[in-house]
């Protein structure tokens, strides 16, 4: 276990007006620190209520709060140093207090996420673990909580390392391939070499399929509203929004910009886009939200292409929404769903459908997913590389091809060669994690 010469704390609760603030502190000066502020180190793992007070020359100083203290010694800790935490009164004035004290008694404040890299840099968690708790605290929606802490939990960590583990038997028998002729090892060997790395290569492949609707899950669904000009699509985003917003965080550019409704169907968050009008625009500042709004047309997970007259240019294919809006005034034709967002009518159904459309977007298989942009790219590699081996007949450059597919492994999970990752993994974790 690593102990780190520097002590750090930070808040671990949000900031604004609370009940209880909770301080944690990691490091070499844990017992020390508390020692001095509350008189003693409870026992370890218990939570006891203690006076915290000023350090002071003479022994006691000035009482800063009554707070509830717990110590956890290492290596059974989060970062698997001595950890303690400080649950205070979450008035501003104390929470300061308390700081300056622990400045005073020789720590310092935590860089964000500081403290789940100590608990990678001590094998308390792996890289991918780690990304499950930031996304744990990112998460808006159950199903990206769900997703989350299943990453967290090792889920994917259990699978890529279960991969690497079959990788080096494989290797194994590549070895013995090459030092011993073929005439001293069964046929088998090579057959069996053979055929388990195809197997390999396909789970892989698989797991990289199934990792689209994960990340959606992760980031969200983009759905772009595309249509003439006044055909309804910002009545039909408003009823929508106000039908089903969990999370309304509503911006508005320019009229002709996109306006954004943020929504959850199925436990996903989905961003409703409101494109400006598709049509040939005669001024510069129109054409330019035309052009954002094709982008966001070809961009987007979905597109509800809504119309009111069979002229409209409508978008078809895979992934497009049919609707015919405004059906108050004129009843929709054959093959359309018709809907108004004046009167409500054929809204329930437009949003069960979304919904639906949304579930088969996202849905994931059995295995544990990825989630990001990074494990998209390390299982990529490694499956080139396994593919790689599977078409050379050198048994010493398919060696190495398995090998380099191992790399790209552990590289997954942090164990090999991850120095420059660390601080974009570790990068985007709030302070206090
Ligand atoms: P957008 O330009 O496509 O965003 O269209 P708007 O949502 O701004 O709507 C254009 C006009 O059509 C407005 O006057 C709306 O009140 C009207 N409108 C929208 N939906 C309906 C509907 O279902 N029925 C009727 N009768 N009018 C509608």
């Amino acid at each position: 276990m690593v102990m780190s010469d520097t002590t750090i704390f930070a808040r671990a609760s949000g900031a604004g007006r609370a009940a209880i603030a909770i301080i944690r502190i990691s490091g070499r000066l844990c017992g020390p620190i508390l020692d001095q502020l509350g008189g003693d180190r409870p026992p370890p793992r218990r939570a006891v209520l203690r006076g915290l007070h000023a350090p002071a020359a003479d022994g006691c100083g000035e009482l800063l709060d009554r707070a509830l203290v717990l110590w956890f010694p290492s290596p059974r800790s989060y970062t698997g140093e001595d950890c303690a935490e400080l649950h205070l009164h979450a008035g501003p004035a104390v929470v300061e207090a308390v700081s300056a004290a622990l400045v005073a008694l020789g720590a310092r404040p935590a860089e964000p996420g500081e403290f789940t890299r100590r608990a990678f840099a001590n094998g308390r968690l792996d890289l991918l673990e780690a990304e499950g708790i930031a996304d744990l605290i990112e998460a808006e929606t159950q199903a990206q909580r769900r997703q989350a802490l299943r990453q967290a939990d090792g889920a994917l960590s259990a699978l890529y390392n279960d991969w690497a583990a079959r990788l080096r038997h494989l290797l194994a028998h590549q070895e013995a391939l090459i030092d011993f002729p073929d005439e001293d090892l069964p046929p088998e060997v090579e057959t069996t070499l053979v055929h388990d790395l195809a197997r390999l290569l396909d789970e892989m492949r698989t797991h990289l399929a199934q990792g689209e609707p994960a990340q959606r899950i992760r980031s969200g669904l983009f759905i772009a509203v595309i249509g003439r000009p006044n055909v309804g699509k910002s009545s039909l985003v408003n009823r929508l929004a106000g039908h089903e917003a969990a999370i309304v965080s509503e911006w508005a550019g320019t009229t002709r910009d996109a306006i954004e409704v943020r929504l959850v169907l199925r436990g996903i968050p989905v961003t409703l886009v409101d494109t400006a009008g598709l049509r040939d625009a005669l001024d510069p500042l129109e054409a330019e939200g035309v052009r954002r709004a094709r982008r966001h047309a070809d961009h987007a997970d979905l597109v509800l292409d809504v119309a009111t007259d069979v002229s409209a240019v409508g978008r078809q294919g895979a992934g497009v929404l049919r609707v015919w809006n405004k059906v108050d005034l004129a009843p929709a034709p054959v093959g359309w769903l018709g809907v108004s967002a004046r009167t409500g009518e054929g809204m329930e159904t437009l949003e069960a459908m979304l919904a639906d459309a949304v579930a088969g977007l996202t849905e994931t298989g059995a295995g544990p997913p990825l989630t990001r942009a990074r494990h998209r790219a390390g299982i990529e590699e490694a499956a080139s590389h396994l593919a790689a081996a599977g078409s050379l007949d050198l048994a010493e450059l398919r060696g190495e091809a398995l090998r380099l597919a191992m790399q790209a492994l552990g590289r997954l999970t942090g164990t090999i060669g991850v120095e420059d990752l660390l601080d974009s993994v570790f990068g985007q974790f709030c302070i206090g994690k």
